[in-house]
C-alpha cells in the first residue's frame, strides 16, 4: 500500500483531549478521530487493526463450534420490559422512539433478543447445544466517557450467548469459552491474566474478567504469589489473619474534632493511624439505608456490598439522609447509638477491634476508645472490603500482588436468569419443558486495541505486536527524486506483498526525518530504510521497531528475511496453551 494514497493525518501535537498514551497516540497516528463525546470514526489505519482483532475473535469463535449470527442494534422496548431491564438498566441505556411513538434502545447487550430468537426457532434438546455469537457497535450511555476506545459510547463488542439444556453442558461450555479466550488473547499478542470476577448488572454466579496488564488500566487485580489465584480486587476472596495488633480497651471518650471529616483529618488531627478508625459509609439499597463500615485503612467494595446485601443495586446516600439518619452532617456518622432501623453490616477485619476512633453522629465530634464487640455488638459482619497488596490468599497461605488491568473481555455463566423471564424452553428427551441454562461471553473489540496500545509503546509512539499491526513492515526511501532508491523500494513493496507480507510503502515527497517520526508514530513492527550509501553497497537497513539499531541486509536477501521474521512472530502469538480452567 501506498501512504501518499492513504488518508493518515499523522499529528506532531498531543491533542488536549486525550488523558492517556493510547488515545493520543490513536489520535497522533490519524487511526480515530473524535465525533462526538465516546463517539469515533475509524480511519484506514483504525480499520485495519479493528479488521485484524475481528478476525482473530472470529477464527477462535468459530473453531469452537461457535456461529456467527448478526443481530439488531435497535432494539424493541418489549423485550427490554419482558426481562425488567427496561426500568433496571439506567442512563447507560438509550432509549429511543420511532415516529410512531413506540420505544426502543440502542443494544448495550444483547442478552433479551438473543434470548427471544432461540425461544422462537429452537424446540428440541437434540438442537443444543448451541452458540452464537456476533460482532456488533453497542451503545453504553455511560456517564464518563474517556480514554479515546477504552471507555467510549459506542464502541464494538463480540458477543456470545450460548443456551443448554442442563447446568454440567454450560459449565462445559464454559470453559471452553474460558480457554477459547485465552488463545485469542495469546494470539492477539498481549500480557493478560484472567481473574475470578463480579457478575455485576448482567447478572449470573460464576464469571472471570481477562484483564490486559497496564499502568493505565481502571481494574485493580490482586494474584497470589504462591499459587493461581487471581481475582478483581472488588471481588477477591481474603484470607483470615493479620488482625490489627491487639490493645487493651479503653473507655469510650467524645473529642471535639471541629471541622475534621475525612479519615485522614482525623487521623492527623488526633495522631492516629488509619487502621484505628472506624470508616462508615451510607448506602441506600431498595427502600432501606445501610450503614456499612470497613477499616479505616481499607477501600469498600460496592460489588460485595451487594453480594452482601443480595440486591442488584446500592447508592451512596444523599448528605440530607445522612443528616436524617445520623443527626449529624457528613463526616461524622458512626456506629454507635445509631436508630435502630437502620442495618449495620461490618466487614469482618472490624471484628474486635479495640481502642479505635468513629464519628459520634454528631457535629464535630468522634468517639475514641471504640471498642467492636463492647460498643456496637449488633453488627453483622460481612466480607465487604476490597482485596489489596499483602492481603492473604484464601486458598493458600501466601499473599497478593497488586496490578492494574484493563477488561478487554468477561464470560458469564447466567444460569436461567433470561430464559425465565423470556420463558426459554426446549423439550428433553423425556418430551418435559426445560427452562434453557445459558451463558454469555463478551469481547471488548475496539477497547483490545486501545490495551494493546497499552501496553505496547514508547516515546516516540506505538509499537505494534505483530498480529494486531495495520501492517507487518514499512519501507522508507529516504530520497523519492533518486531513481534507484525509488526503484529498489517499489521492488521490495511487490516482492514482499507478493510473499503475504502487508507493507507500507512511505512514497510521500517529505524528508526523511518526517518519514522516520511518523514510522515510529504508527509503529509497524519491521522498518526497512531505502538509502544511497548502503544501496552502494547492494544493502538496505533493516530494523524493529521495538530495538534502536538497525541492520545492514543486503538487498537481494532482505524479502526472505523478512517474511520469515513476519511468520514466526505470527506464530509466536499462536502459543494456544491449553491452560486449567480455574
Ligand atoms: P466495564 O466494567 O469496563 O464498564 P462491563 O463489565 O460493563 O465493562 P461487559 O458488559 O462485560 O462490560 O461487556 C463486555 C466487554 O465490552 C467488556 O469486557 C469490555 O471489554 C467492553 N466494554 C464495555 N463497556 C465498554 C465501553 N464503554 N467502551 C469500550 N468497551 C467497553
Ligand atoms: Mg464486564
Amino acid at each position: 500500500m501506498r501512504q501518499s494514497a492513504m488518508l493518515i493525518p499523522t499529528l506532531r501535537d498531543v491533542p488536549a483531549e486525550a488523558e492517556i498514551v493510547s488515545h493520543k497516540l490513536m489520535l497522533r497516528a490519524g487511526m480515530i478521530r473524535q465525533v462526538a463525546r465516546g463517539i469515533y470514526d475509524f480511519l484506514p489505519l483504525g480499520v485495519r487493526v479493528l479488521r485484524k482483532v475481528e478476525r482473530i475473535i472470529r477464527e477462535e469463535m468459530d473453531r469452537a463450534g461457535a456461529q456467527e449470527v448478526l443481530l439488531p442494534a435497535v432494539c424493541p422496548a418489549e423485550l427490554w420490559q419482558e426481562s425488567g431491564r427496561w426500568e433496571k438498566y439506567g442512563k447507560e441505556l438509550l432509549r429511543i422512539k420511532d415516529r410512531n411513538d413506540r420505544d426502543f434502545c440502542f443494544g448495550p447487550t444483547h442478552e433479551e433478543v438473543i434470548t427471544d430468537l432461540v425461544r422462537r426457532d429452537v424446540r428440541s434438546y437434540r438442537e443444543l447445544p448451541m452458540n452464537l455469537y456476533q460482532i456488533q457497535t453497542k451503545f453504553r450511555d455511560e456517564v464518563r466517557p474517556r480514554f479515546g476506545l477504552m471507555r467510549g459510547r459506542e464502541f464494538i463488542m463480540k458477543d456470545a450467548y450460548s443456551f443448554h439444556v442442563d447446568r454440567a453442558d454450560c459449565d462445559r461450555e464454559y470453559d471452553e469459552m474460558f480457554r477459547t479466550y485465552r488463545r485469542i488473547f495469546d494470539r492477539c499478542g498481549l500480557a493478560y491474566r484472567p481473574v475470578e470476577a463480579d457478575t455485576g448488572a448482567i447478572g449470573g454466579s460464576r464469571s472471570h474478567e481477562f484483564q490486559v496488564l497496564a499502568e493505565s488500566g481502571e481494574d485493580a487485580i490482586v494474584s497470589c504469589e504462591k499459587c493461581e489465584y487471581a481475582a478483581n480486587v472488588e471481588k477477591a476472596g481474603i484470607g483470615a489473619g493479620d488482625p490489627v495488633a491487639a490493645v487493651e480497651p479503653t473507655p469510650l471518650v467524645e473529642v471535639a474534632t471541629p471541622g475534621q471529616r475525612t479519615i485522614e483529618e482525623v487521623s492527623a488531627f488526633m495522631k492516629m493511624k488509619p487502621h484505628r478508625f472506624v470508616k462508615t459509609l451510607l448506602y441506600v439499597a431498595g427502600d432501606g439505608v445501610v450503614m456499612v463500615l470497613v477499616r479505616g485503612d481499607h477501600v469498600l467494595s460496592e460489588a460485595k456490598l451487594k453480594d452482601a446485601l443480595g440486591t442488584p443495586a446500592v447508592e451512596l446516600a444523599s448528605e440530607s439522609t445522612v443528616e436524617a439518619v445520623t443527626g449529624a452532617p457528613v463526616g461524622f456518622a458512626g456506629p454507635i447509638g445509631v436508630k435502630g432501623e437502620v442495618r449495620l453490616l461490618a466487614d469482618h477485619a472490624l471484628a474486635g477491634i479495640t481502642a479505635a476512633v468513629s464519628g459520634a453522629n454528631k457535629a464535630d465530634t468522634h468517639f475514641k476508645g471504640v471498642s467492636a464487640a463492647r460498643d456496637f455488638p449488633h453488627v453483622e459482619y460481612a466480607d465487604l472490603r476490597a482485596a489489596g497488596a499483602g492481603d492473604r490468599c484464601p486458598r493458600c497461605d501466601g499473599r497478593f500482588t497488586l496490578q492494574r488491568g484493563i477488561e478487554v473481555g468477561q464470560v458469564f455463566y447466567l444460569g436461567t436468569k433470561y430464559s425465565e423471564a423470556l420463558r426459554a424452553t426446549v423439550l428433553d428427551a423425556e418430551g418435559r419443558e426445560r427452562v434453557l441454562e445459558m451463558g454469555c461471553y463478551g469481547i471488548g473489540v475496539t477497547r483490545t486495541i486501545a490495551a494493546a496500545i497499552e501496553q505496547n509503546h514508547d516515546d516516540a509512539g506505538i509499537v505494534w505486536p505483530m498480529p494486531l499491526a495495520p501492517f507487518h513492515v514499512v519501507i522508507v526511501p529516504v530520497n523519492l527524486a533518486d531513481e534507484r532508491l525509488r526503484t529498489t523500494a517499489e521492488r521490495l513493496h511487490d516482492e514482499l506483498t507478493a510473499r503475504g507480507v502487508e507493507v507500507l510503502l512511505d512514497d510521500r515527497d517529505e524528508r526523511p526525518g518526517v518519514k522516520f517520526k511518523d514510522a515510529d508514530l504508527i509503529g509497524c513492527p519491521l522498518r526497512i530504510t531505502v538509502g544511497p550509501r548502503a544501496l552502494e553497497r547492494g544493502a538496505v537497513e533493516l530494523k524493529r521497531r521495538r530495538e534502536k539499531e538497525s541492520t545492514e541486509v543486503a538487498a537481494a536477501e532482505v524479502v526472505e528475511r523478512v517474511a520469515a521474521m513476519v511468520a514466526a512472530d505470527l506464530a509466536a502469538g499462536v502459543r494456544s496453551r491449553d491452560l486449567d480452567v480455574r
